[in-house]
């Protein structure tokens, strides 16, 4: 699993990495999917009634490689930009450790040792 590690970068964050790491798996299949999000630059804009800058909504439509069917998660941010909600309609999100454990399941299943 070393090119896991690497993936994942063992800690070590840079300052301008806002990205935000979410693992799925397709509730059709079960395959793991791993997608990065910026809540900066892909997210839209909230208003309240006063036209005052109520949060963030960021969609996000992701697609597994052993089904290809869609699915779609949805992560609500308030102004400062922290996560308050999220959900998911055709999978369900994982922990980055069951997701690692997903990985490794697949390779096995697929090099026949499992
Ligand atoms: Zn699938």
């Amino acid at each position: 699993m070393d090119f896991l590690r690497r993936l994942f970068g063992g800690g070590t964050r840079s300052p301008s990495d806002e990205g935000l790491h979410l693992y799925v798996r397709c509730d059709h299949c079960g395959a793991p999917v791993h997608v990065r999000v910026n809540p900066y630059n892909d997210a839209a804009v909230e208003y309240d009634d006063r036209e005052e800058i109520s949060g963030y909504r960021l969609r996000k439509e992701i697609m597994d490689s052993r089904c290809f069917r869609l699915i779609y998660a949805e992560l609500v941010f308030d102004r400062n930009r922290r996560e308050t909600e999220r959900t998911i309609e055709g999978g369900s999100f994982v922990s980055r450790e069951t997701y690692e454990q997903l990985v490794a399941e697949d390779a096995a299943r697929r090099s026949g040792t499992a």
